[in-house]
């Protein structure tokens, strides 16, 4: 098979045709960039293997290009960034932007003794480069010199693999796999990246070797973890991890939620196989990993709280609560990160059961009120995570559920438009209170506080000063407080721009 005119499209791989040419060096473009080629994916980086100094091939590119390379000297690579060339001069696979990202080796031949997990690093040949690598279809080279210019070099048959939609190691795959144990996870994250299966003797071996897993670093995990994750359908991804063991080894929490327990005729759903769903659907509705790990972690609790009651049978209760309590540590870890990303998944998991709870119960636009002040602006992503966790086998009742649902999401939409209650903030401050009763700071100064606000969400006092201030007084009178002589009202003390301006029905 020829690449030569695609590659053509690219005028990168011309120029690094002609700089390999006059540095006297053999140039392959390899790995990754190959496979997508293949497979029509669009890929931003492009590998190129030389057989010698792939640093100062990347410079003589650099020089022709007139563009920075950063040099890594302590790994012999070396990487530049194009930016230049026209969009349309791009193959059809391009990203849009046309920003590659080009990194540069010299050809490797790794050895690995039992004693180190660092492996002896010599040069090599294009075939020693080869065989290094994770998977057949990751093992691919095309050529960029003269003689055989976009020729495909493939040893091990990783076209084929690609044609059947197989993952496969190059060599046996307990030489490939104890090399470097995080390619059982990259095994898996192509097989749920691209839809295809992992060929039996490497599934197996992958069985076998789980355990190796424990000499790789969080981080590395985490990176293929989260590539499934952002797969298209990732619960293919974590069946194949629960099968192979390495789920119970690197997300026992998650496997936690396996099984049904019957007491006295009465199951409960199988919450993995119920988490992985919700994660699928979440997966259809959107591409953004918080939202996916918010679905993975919204029922990580019920474990902890399950209950029998002989009444109605098994109860959760709390796990909403208990779950967004457990989400910190994981985080941890996971070495993901511990910030507003993660406040996020925590609020998602602790609010999940809200929108569906008032799909129950007489839905009271002060419910509704509550939910879109604590919701904010993740409303939206909490509707979605809420409307992908109605899950049954039972076709007509997830249909019911979800026409309730959506009469939720209209009512709330109407309520927000009309109260834009999105950054709620009750026009009466604590200050305004201490000075109007000539308080100090104390119990009856946050109670009268807690009182006002809470009218205003039940509807009965309006957002307003007008409104307010009467009821405050009122409030304080019930703790025999009467308000300073000559009360004026001092706008320093009021909540600016308090919302909703006008009446609350
Ligand atoms: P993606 O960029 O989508 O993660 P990729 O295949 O390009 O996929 P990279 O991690 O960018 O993956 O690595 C580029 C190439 O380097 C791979 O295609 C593979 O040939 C090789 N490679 C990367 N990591 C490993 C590894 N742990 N073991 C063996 N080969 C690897
Ligand atoms: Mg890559």
């Amino acid at each position: 098979m020829n690449f030569a005119e695609t590659l053509h499209t690219n005028p990168i791989f011309e120029v690094i045709a002609r700089r390999a040419a006059a540095l006297d060096v053999r140039a392959f473009v390899i790995g990754g960039f190959v496979r997508d080629l293949v497979l029509k994916r669009p890929s931003k980086d492009i590998d190129i293997v030389c057989i010698g100094s792939g640093i100062d091939l990347a410079e003589s590119v650099g020089r022709t290009l007139n563009v920075p390379v950063i040099v890594f000297k302590n790994f012999g690579t070396a990487m530049l960034r194009t930016g230049g060339s026209e969009p349309e001069e791009a193959p059809e696979t391009t990203d849009p932007a046309d920003r590659w990202e080009v990194e540069f080796v010299g050809a490797r031949k790794e050895s690995y003794r039992s004693e180190s997990r660092k492996p002896i690093v010599e040069d090599g040949t294009l075939e020693d480069d080869q065989n290094r690598r994770d998977f057949t279809i990751n093992a691919m080279g095309i050529s960029l010199n003269e003689s055989d210019f976009g020729q495909l070099l493939d040893p091990f048959g990783g076209l084929d693999d690609l044609r059947r939609k197989i993952i496969r190691t190059p060599l046996d795959p307990t030489i490939t796999f104890s090399d470097d144990p995080l390619r059982m996870m990259r095994a898996i994250r192509f097989a749920s990246q691209l839809g295809f299966d992992i060929e039996p003797d490497t599934f197996d071996a992958i069985v076998a070797m789980k355990d190796r897993i424990a000499i790789v670093s969080r981080e590395r995990i985490t990176d293929e973890l989260n590539k499934i994750i952002l797969s298209p359908r990732p619960s293919y991804g974590f069946k194949l991890l629960f099968h192979a063991g390495l789920l119970d080894l690197i997300f026992p929490e998650l496997v936690a939620l396996k099984g049904v327990e019957t007491i006295e005729g009465k199951g409960h759903k199988d919450n993995f196989y119920h988490t992985l769903q919700v994660l699928d659907n979440v997966a259809d509705r959107s591409d953004d990993l918080w939202l996916r790990w918010a679905a993975l972690l919204h029922d990580i609790a019920k474990p902890a709280t399950k209950r029998f009651d002989p009444r109605v049978g098994w109860t959760f209760h709390g796990h909403e609560d208990l779950g967004a309590k457990q989400v910190p540590g994981i985080f941890r870890q996971m070495k993901l990160p511990l910030n507003e990303k993660m406040r996020f998944v925590k609020k998602l998991v602790r609010l999940h059961l809200r929108p569906i709870a008032l799909v129950k119960e007489q839905i009271t636009d002060s419910a509704l009120r509550r939910l879109l002040i604590e919701a904010g602006e993740d409303l939206e992503a909490l509707m979605t995570l809420c409307r992908a966790d109605i899950t049954s086998k039972n076709y007509d009742r997830v249909k019911k559920h979800l026409t309730n649902f959506d009469k939720v999401e209209r009512k709330l939409r109407e309520l927000d438009e009309r109260d834009k209650l999105r950054n709620f903030q009750p026009v009466i401050t604590g200050e305004l209170i201490m000075e109007a009763f000539g308080l100090k700071p104390s119990k009856e100064v946050g109670q009268i506080k807690t009182a006002v606000r809470e009218a205003i969400l039940e509807g009965t006092v309006a957002n307003t000063l007008e409104a307010a201030v009467p009821y405050m007084l009122e409030e304080g009178r019930k703790f025999g407080l009467e308000p300073v002589k000559e009360l004026t009202i001092n706008p320093e003390l009021v909540n600016e721009k308090p919302s909703p301006s006008g009446n609350i029905p």
